[in-house]
């Protein structure tokens, strides 16, 4: 499969891999006919898919199971009348189904639009209206099916709603006004391939990106974009057909395309998935156990509170590759898992406006707290507010500077929403709204989103430095640095703080003057919080990540 794209498939060094960038790109670029088609038709009963979930379900999905599967259910869509062009909301949780429709959608060229099962009656009748949705598919749970009922009538523009039930009740009764997919998918007629499904310029995928620092922006994707994840998951994650990969992430999330889709099938390897309501550092572990995972990627957020497990519970000796992304790693987490496990955690920085744009990968050393080097696909930038560039050292805006060509996985732009996406890319630059330095080996260090940082006293504070001194102290288990006004210093530096369950009764004065001076040991005092507040969880995005932006506006009212 590689072959096809790339003249080597063994990397050693960033120069090799750069010599070999330029991807030979078919035209008319279809990730499902030219990836998962091919594969059943080169690696017919290689597993593709091995689907779990908390009720007690497994599927195992070989490539030529899949491909049937996905035909079928291309078939089944477009007798209900999903033609190219048209928009289809998935609000799928981890249901089998999403990957299904998935793929189908891409054979069919309409454009998915992977959404989380939080939404509310308001944001679905938002998100209809936003991108003149056609169709929704969801699970056939009683919030999500109820909340679409009651947006319809605010929701001219969709005309088809499917339910999905999961596996092991496949019987359970639809609601009114909603196909039944298991009852009819089953009938679903042949597939005959349309013609001309798509180009590569055309819309494949829409993502909401996470709402970390405010409402959720659409980000459109061309088909291309999942040639961009080749990299993804051959390189960063390391795969190859025996890998067995797991990445946490909802699939309402960027993320989940990241690592549950496009890069693995790339590798031939095969994606895990367990489908499950709420995370627990121990589910995960036990399906890490139980099935042999290989190559585990989550956000920080969940490597926290994995470390927090008693490990000799656990045999985890089946992991090989580990990756990070989503938030920043804390050198201590990254430290202490691989203490515990021996395994090291490869990070990797990017957003659902692009595939990996920093990462250390294979051939790059990890340096705990750093997010790598440039992927060499993106030409990257550290710049200053006035666009030119930074020194080593300097803090700056992390940009990918565009050529005469939109470099492969970077979005088309944010959908029906010109405003925002000239502020974000103008003038040949894209801004990522992230700060970082770099040192004279071209790593990359975080220092936090641009409107995260703090400035105070005439200091500029990154969020981060701070969180990692603080996360170095046993009482802390996760922690956020935001930034109060205050009269004279512009701003303070105030840490809200989720203690381990041994400190949580010495939460006080004493504690606090403790966590105070730590901090001020670790680093330079003048970053210390002035103000420490203890609580018992932080504010998050579905997708674990932490929202400073809620506790900033909290504290703004107050
Ligand atoms: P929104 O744009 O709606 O506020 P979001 O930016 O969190 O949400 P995503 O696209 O899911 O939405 O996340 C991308 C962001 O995640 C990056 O811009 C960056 O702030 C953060 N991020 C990703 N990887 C890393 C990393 N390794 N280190 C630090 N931050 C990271
Ligand atoms: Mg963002």
């Amino acid at each position: 499969m590689l072959e096809r794209f790339l003249t080597q498939t063994s990397f050693v060094s960033e120069e090799d891999f750069e010599k070999n960038l330029h991807f030979k790109i078919p035209e008319n670029f279809n990730f499902a006919y030219n990836v998962m088609d091919a594969l059943a038709e080169e690696r017919p009963d290689k597993l593709a898919l091995l689907w779990t979930s908390e009720r007690g379900e497994e599927v195992r999905t070989t490539f030529k199971e899949f491909k049937e599967q996905t035909d079928r259910t291309a078939a089944y869509l477009m007798s209900l009348g999903i033609g190219r062009g048209d928009k289809v909301m998935l609000i799928l949780k981890r249901h089998y189904q999403w990957w299904l429709s998935m793929m189908a959608l891409c054979k069919i060229g309409a454009i998915a639009i992977p959404a989380t099962h939080m939404l509310t009656k308001q944001d679905i009748i938002y998100r209809n209206e936003s991108a003149s949705i056609k169709a929704i598919i969801c699970a056939n749970d009683e919030y999500v099916t109820t909340q679409i009922q009651s947006a319809m009538s605010e929701s001219p523009s969709v005309k088809l709603l499917v339910a999905v039930n999961s596996m092991s009740e496949y019987d359970k009764p639809i609601p009114e006004g909603f196909h039944d997919w298991h009852k009819e998918w089953i009938n679903a007629p042949e597939f005959k391939r349309p013609e001309n499904v798509n180009t590569n310029e055309d819309t494949m995928l829409m993502y909401f990106t996470s709402g970390t620092s405010g409402e959720p922006k659409m980000v459109a994707h061309d088909y291309l974009y999942a040639l961009g994840h080749l990299t993804t998951g051959v390189f960063w994650h390391n795969l190859n057909e025996n890998s067995l990969h797991l990445t946490v992430a909802d699939t309402g999330w960027g993320k989940a395309v990241w690592g549950k889709l496009y890069g693995q099938w790339f590798a031939g390897a095969a994606v895990f998935v367990y489908d499950h309501e709420k995370f627990t550092a121990e589910k995960i572990m036990r399906q890490i156990e139980k099935y042999h995972i290989t190559s585990f990627c989550a956000p920080p957020t969940i490597y926290r509170f994995i470390i927090r497990e008693d490990f000799s519970k656990y045999d985890l000796s089946s992991l090989e590759w580990c990756t990070t992304a989503g938030e920043a790693m804390n050198p201590s987490v990254a430290d202490k898992f691989k203490e515990l496990t021996g395994v090291t955690i490869y990070e990797g920085f990017g957003q659902t406006e692009t595939t990996m744009t920093l990462g250390t990968f294979p051939w790059v050393e990890p340096r705990p707290g750093s997010m790598g080097k440039p992927n060499p696909q993106y030409d990257v930038r550290l710049l200053r507010p006035d666009g030119t560039e930074c020194e080593d050292g300097e803090k700056g805006e992390i940009c990918i500077l565009i050529g005469d060509e939109k470099p492969l996985g970077l979005f088309k732009g944010y959908y029906r929403d010109e405003e925002r996406t000239k502020e974000a890319w103008h003038d040949g630059v894209y801004h990522t709204g992230d700060m970082a330095w770099r040192d004279q080996d071209s790593y990359f260090w975080f220092v936090g989103r641009t409107d995260d940082v703090i400035k105070s006293s005439g200091y500029r504070i990154g969020p981060f430095e701070v969180e990692n001194a603080l996360m170095l102290h046993p009482a802390v288990v996760e922690c956020a640095i935001t930034g109060v006004p205050d009269p004279i210093r512009g701003m303070v530096v105030k840490a809200t703080v989720v203690l381990s369950d041994e400190y949580k009764d010495k939460a006080g004065d004493d504690l606090i003057k403790e966590l105070q001076d730590h901090v001020k040991h670790e680093t330079a005092p003048y970053k210390y919080p002035r103000i420490i507040e203890f609580v018992d969880e932080l504010p998050k995005t579905i997708s674990g990540k932490i929202r400073r932006v809620e506790i900033r506006q909290k504290d703004n009212k107050q």
